[in-house]
């Protein structure tokens, strides 16, 4: 295997994330309840559950000091969202089976903050913080011991395939492959160009709407007057 890196390793959002190690999906699991239903709301939950166990475990297994810190607090900048926040503790106990998250009240709140600024929260013993980076480097570490060839400042230029193989070029040469993840986050320009696409019609449909169905046919090159 081989991993091709623009610039260093953790260049993009993995070097330079919050370290977070959230539970759940980024909506909360009662929220994808009522879309989706208890049961696929409860598979989503328990993957992400799955995938929190699984960072714990290679890091330990592998050796990795990621620096974990237990417990994370969310909190409540509005006292109207006590409430949610007093109902989700509940919901995440009796209907997720996670037992881990409490309601705090504004009291609570502020003695573990250190702030008064909040209004009550939740607080999370089931998950924690790590550092990002030393996850990054580890990880590195453990796939080139494993027998990936690594390779940074190696961005890729361009992706073709012909033959049944995948050619990915470089300015420092071309790797010629089975198959080829393309795992660039947002920052793969126009490197592919399917996504290019998705991206610049996102971005430019998003500034429509801001600026009055203006922005995107100016760019477009069809200025509507
Ligand atoms: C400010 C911030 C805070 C965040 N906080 C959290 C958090 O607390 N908890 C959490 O779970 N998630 C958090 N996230 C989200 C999380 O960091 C990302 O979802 C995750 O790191 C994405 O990983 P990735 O490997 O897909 O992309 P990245 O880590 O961004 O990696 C993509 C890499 O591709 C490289 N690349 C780009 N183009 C090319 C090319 N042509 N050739 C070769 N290499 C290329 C880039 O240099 C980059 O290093 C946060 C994100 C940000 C930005």
């Amino acid at each position: 295997m081989v991993l091709i890196e623009s610039y260093r390793f953790g260049d993009g959002a993995s070097g330079r994330n919050g370290g977070q190690l959230g539970t759940g999906q980024r909506a909360w699991a009662e929220d994808l309840e009522a879309e989706y239903g208890l049961s696929r709301a409860k598979a989503l939950f328990d993957l992400a559950e799955e995938a929190k166990a699984h960072l714990i475990e290679f890091a330990a297994a592998n050796q990795i000091d990621i620096d974990y810190m237990p417990g994370q607090l969310s909190v409540a900048h509005k006292a109207r969202y006590v409430d949610d926040y007093k109902a989700h503790a509940e919901i995440m106990a009796h209907r997720f089976s996670y037992p881990y998250i409490s309601f705090m009240d504004a009291k609570e709140t502020a003695e573990r903050l250190g702030s008064t600024a909040y209004f009550g929260g939740t607080r999370d013993t089931g998950t924690g913080h790590i550092h990002p980076m030393k996850l990054v480097n580890g990880t590195a570490r453990v796939a080139a011991q494993a027998g990936a060839q690594l390779f940074e400042g190696t961005p890729s230029t361009g992706i073709v395939s012909a033959g049944g193989k995948v050619r990915v070029s470089t300015p420092r040469g071309t790797v010629t492959a089975q198959k080829c993840l393309i795992a660039v986050n947002a920052y793969g320009g126009t490197l592919e160009p399917v996504s290019a696409a998705h991206h610049a019609d996102r971005f430019l449909h998003r500034c429509d709407s801001a600026f009055g169905g203006r922005f995107e046919s100016a760019a477009r090159g069809r200025v509507r007057r």
